[in-house]
Formats: structure tokens, sequence, C-alpha cells
């Protein structure tokens, strides 16, 4: 029977992103910068700095109408120095290489910075799930699992949730991934489903994470949580997570936004009753919750609010050198990789504006799924409370060891996170690379 293949996509959906590139240029210039003042050579530098190894694959993939559709798909592998490669993969048609080689390298510092024995990496899928069936997502994750089978593995590189994808995505690949390879291998993947090797606690732990480093970043501005006013871009499951627990915690959550609407309330939103108006209701969009104490504002907008934290839990790129300037937080915690350009980033820090960078602010996520990979490699069963116990201690530890040395050495918490994380993995090239 004949077929016809179709690439989905727009033309040059293979060509870089401005945001993705930013995004590439702006880590490397981070890591270059730390390894400035660690006084490392070029050479090392260029080790580290470097993606280890990049893999595009070409996933065809049949639709539900008959058609064959072939999408694309990467994974960077960016370091394997402490470890094996760590990192989600997304589905979002603006996905490309520089993009998933950026998100890549913000893996390997996340996890040296957590102190996690793990490298960095990401993949990505160039396609647009809310186009799709379950039947669609579910062959296409099987198709990207299939293709990435010679170069993932519990030892060798471990895939996980992202833009995007989620737990029952995670079941399909290693599903698919053990029977190909005909045997058990549960830490080939986490952010599982609890019924299938999943942990408890690692839907909500970015969010939860991401909440514990608000309130530790306010209290070191003496602002207390309790008066906070919190303003959250992004409502996926990193920022409604983030909203129900800085909320519970007794802050108030005065605007949310997702890609739909934005809704502000200056007295604080009413966090419970939007989660259960918008959870139940598909296509889970904030533009669906209609009250009369809410006031719609546009997406843009939220970003410049007034108020004690801002927390962009969306896509990378939102604070730019065009708005940094109104932006009038005290406090920024970034909910997602890559929010603010580094443009954007010398003039808040300029203007005094503290910000709680990506690597450390949502490491909550990665953080948990290292626990499900121990469970799955060990074989035993965290409970909840000893997920969110260890998870706790993970990030307070983590937050207070980067402010400890931004003000030892007056820079920024950005700046410093960087510095511990790129000395972590230099040291380890070294050891490796070094003549007996
Ligand atoms: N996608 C998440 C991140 O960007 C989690 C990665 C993981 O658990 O491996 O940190």
């Amino acid at each position: 029977m004949a077929t016809t293949v179709e690439r989905a996509g727009t033309p040059g959906s293979r060509q870089s992103t401005a945001a993705g590139s930013v995004l590439l240029q702006d880590s490397q210039q981070y890591v270059r910068d730390a390894a400035d003042i660690l006084e490392i050579s070029s050479s090392l530098f260029n080790l580290i700095n470097e993606s280890e190894r990049e893999i595009t694959v070409t996933l065809p993939v049949e639709m539900d109408d008959g058609r064959i559709e072939a999408f694309t798909g990467y994974r960077v592998q960016h370091s394997r120095v402490l470890g094996p490669g760590k990192g989600g993969m997304r589905f979002h048609p603006a996905s490309d290489l520089d993009e998933v080689r950026g998100l890549a390298a913000l893996m390997t510092w996340k996890c040296a910075l957590l102190n996690l024995p793990y490298g960095g990496a990401k993949g990505g899928v160039v396609c647009d799930p809310a186009l799709m069936s379950t039947a669609e997502l579910a062959r296409i994750t099987r198709a990207y699992a299939n293709a990435l089978a010679p170069f993932i593995g519990a030892q060798i590189d471990v895939p996980a949730p992202d833009v995007n994808t989620d737990e029952r995505m995670m079941a399909w690949f290693r599903d698919e991934y053990e029977r190909r390879i005909g045997r058990h291998e549960p830490s080939v993947v986490t952010g599982k489903p609890v019924a299938l090797g999943g942990i408890p606690g690692r839907g909500e732990s970015t969010g939860r994470g991401v909440a514990l480093v608000t309130v530790e970043m306010l209290e070191k501005q003496w602002i207390n949580p309790k008066d906070a006013r919190v303003v959250i871009q992004g409502f996926g499951k990193v920022g409604s997570e983030a909203a129900r627990r800085l909320h519970e915690l007794g802050a108030k959550i005065v605007a949310i936004s997702d890609v739909s609407a934005g809704l502000y309330n200056p007295n604080g939103l009413d966090i419970p009753r939007i989660l259960q108006a918008v959870h139940c209701r598909p296509p889970r969009l904030l533009r669906e919750y209609l009250s009369d104490d809410v006031e719609r504002i546009s997406m843009e907008d939220v970003l410049t609010l007034e108020c004690d934290a801002l927390i962009p839990a969306a896509l990378e790129g939102q604070i730019t050198g065009e708005n940094a300037n109104d932006i009038r937080a005290r406090v920024i915690v970034e909910g997602a990789n890559g929010p603010t350009t580094s443009e954007a980033d010398q003039i808040l820090t300029e203007r005094g504006v503290a910000i709680a960078p990506d690597i450390l602010a949502n490491a909550g996520g990665v953080v948990v799924s290292y626990f499900e990979w121990l469970q799955g490699l060990q074989g035993n069963r965290w409970t909840l409370e000893d997920v969110r116990k260890q998870l706790d201690a993970e990030m307070r530890s983590a937050v207070n060891n980067v402010f400890r040395e931004s003000e030892r050495r007056k820079i920024s918490m950005r700046q410093a996170a960087y510095l511990i994380a790129v000395e972590r993995v230099a040291q380890a090239v070294s050891l490796r690379w070094s003549q007996m």
C-alpha cells in the first residue's frame, strides 16, 4: 500500500528560534564568567562547554487518519562527567536543536549545583500535543523511545517529563524501551506513574521547590512570606503547584497567567477555587475561569505588575532587555528554564532585584527524579513523607549555599550558582583527564 510521508511542522522547523539561541548563548556566557573567576584554562573550558553528544532523529508516526507524518526529535547529552545524562523531554512546536542544547547544558549545571550524581541532557520533539489525540501521543512517544534506545539507559542517560509531557508518556516510554531490551529497567526514565515505578510527590516536586525557594528568598529580603504579594506567569505543572503551595503557606497570589489569559485580584486570588475549576475542565485553561472578583489582564501585563515575588514559570525568553526596566518585583524566582535573558539579568541585578536562577529555583523536579531513579535501582519504596522531607532539605541547603557564596564574593545568586556548579564539573573533568 502506498503511503505518503509528510514532515510535521512548518518548513524550517529544524532551524533555530531566537529564544532557543539566546538561551544557549546566555548559559555559555554564565559558564565563561564562572570559568574566568575560577581561572579555568581555555581547553578545560571548551571541554565543559560543548555538548558531548547530539542526536537528531526522524520519527515516522501514523496519525489517526492513516497518514504517516515525520516528526523531528532531539536528545542532547551535554555532559556525563559526574554521572549519566539527566533531563526532561519536551514536546513543543517551537523546539529546536539550539534550545535543546542550551537546556541540556542547564541540566548539567543544575545537577552539579544540587550535587546529584548526574550529568546533563535534554530532549525535544517538534510537535504540538494540543493538536494530537491520545493515541497519536502514545505512538510519537513510543517512536521517540525506540529511536533513542541505543543512546539511553539507567547508567547512560535518563529522560523525564518537561514542557507538555507527563507521567502517561513516561509509562509508554518505559514500556517501549523495556520491550526493546527484553528486561526490566525502571530507572531508564523518571516521572513515571506511581503504579509503574514512579515515586510519590514527583508531580508536585518542581512547584514545591519553587515555593520553598520563594519563601527563602523573601525572608532573605526581610519580607514576611505571609504578607507577600506573588505573581506567577505560567499555570502548568510548575506554576500551578507553586501557586497552590504558596497559597497554602499564606502568601497572596495576586495574579496568574497561562497561554489563554491573565487573572488579577490585588487582594489575592482564590487559588484552590481556580485550581478546581480549571483542572476539572479540559482544555484546562484560565480563560475558562469566570468570576466577578477577578480582573482580566494581558499576559504581558502580568510580568510588570507591582509585587514582592515574580515567578516566571512558562517558557524561556520572557524577561528581556525590552521589559526588564518595567519589572516591579523585588524578588524573581525562575520556575521555568531560561526565562530571563542575560541582558535582562544585568539590568535587574543593577536595579537590586534578587533573582533565584533557574538552575537553583526549579531543581526540585530533578532532585525527586534522583530519588525515583534510586528507588528503581534499589527496588525499594519511598513514602510521600520521605520525599517531601528530603526534597525540602536538599533545596534549603542549596539556596543557602548559593546565598552564602553570593554574599562572600559580592556577586549575584546566578553567578554564585554557576560558580559552584562549574567548579564541581571542572574538577571532575580534570581528575578524569589528568595524566598520572
Ligand atoms: N524537566 C525538569 C527540569 O528541567 C526535570 C528533569 C528531570 O527530572 O530529569 O529540571
